[in-house]
């Protein structure tokens, strides 16, 4: 039988590699993105070139209509199936210092890293527990562990799924359903573009930025047979940050 994974965020970056590490593990991916069509095609081209399948699937995760739209529109197209993976990966920073933040700033940054989490899971969870198999895994960042200054919106809204992340553990581990989190460091991506790298690897005990790659071997990890006893943790990826 087909296995089904959901990445948002899967056009770039990290959720890129996460698309590209799961469908390598066999499961059909939905690739999902907001608006880069392009670079979402890119991801499926790259699933498909090393022979696994996906699909895209463009919603804005921060709206729980065309979350909601989307999700059973997929039901409707595959009725036996359900999603067995989770992966909550689409986030935006906003950064400023708290005198200056603006509501924009604060909402945009809850609406997609926070509550498109929320909006997603709540959507999946009931099929992963129905069928007492199922992984959730939400990307947060060091950000939200120990706080960083110009992120008081980005840290509030990672800390907050790591809340969610270890209560939902606790609802789900009877049916057998994992629910973890992955707290990345500095990656190489769009996201850090704007950054000092040299100057921030000097912070860094590795000495470099990490890998989408990396951080995707570590969420292939979590959604294989073999992580099925790791559940409500919250595992960093930050060269030793
Ligand atoms: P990125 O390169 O900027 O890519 C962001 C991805 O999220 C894109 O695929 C984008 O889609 C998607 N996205 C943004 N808003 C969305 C929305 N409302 N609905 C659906 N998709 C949306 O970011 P990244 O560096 O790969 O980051 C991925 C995750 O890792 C984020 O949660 C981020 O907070 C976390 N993280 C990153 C780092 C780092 O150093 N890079 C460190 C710690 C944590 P489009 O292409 O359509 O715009």
């Amino acid at each position: 039988m087909k296995r089904y994974a959901l990445v948002t965020g899967g056009s770039r970056g990290i959720g890129r590699a996460i698309s590209a590490r799961l469908a390598a593990a066999g499961y059909h991916v939905l690739v999902n993105y907001k608006s880069n069509e392009e670079e979402a095609r890119k991801t499926l081209e790259m699933i498909v070139a090393a022979g696994g399948e996906g699909e895209l699937s463009r919603f804005d995760v921060a709206s729980p209509a065309e979350v909601s739209r989307a999700l059973e529109e997929w039901g409707e197209r595959n009725e036996e199936a359900y999603i067995e993976v989770l992966v909550n990966n689409a986030g935006i920073r906003r950064d400023n210092l708290l005198f200056w933040m603006t509501d924009d700033e604060w909402h945009d940054v809850m609406n997609t890293n926070l509550n498109g989490m929320f909006y997603l899971t709540r959507a999946l969870i009931k099929y992963m527990l129905n069928k007492r198999r199922g992984r959730v895994i939400n990307v947060v960042s060091i950000s939200g562990m120990n706080g960083m200054a110009g992120q008081a919106n980005y840290s509030a809204a990672k800390a907050g799924v790591i809340g969610f992340t270890r209560a939902l553990a606790l609802e789900a581990a009877k049916k057998k359903v994992t629910v973890n989190a992955v707290a990345p460091g500095f990656i190489d991506t769009d996201m850090t573009r704007d950054l000092n790298q040299e100057e921030l690897k000097k912070i860094i005990p590795l000495g470099r930025f990490g890998t989408a790659a990396e951080v995707a071997g570590l969420v292939g990890f979590l959604a294989s047979d073999e992580a099925a006893y790791i559940t409500g943790q919250v595992i960093s990826i930050s060269g030793g940050l």
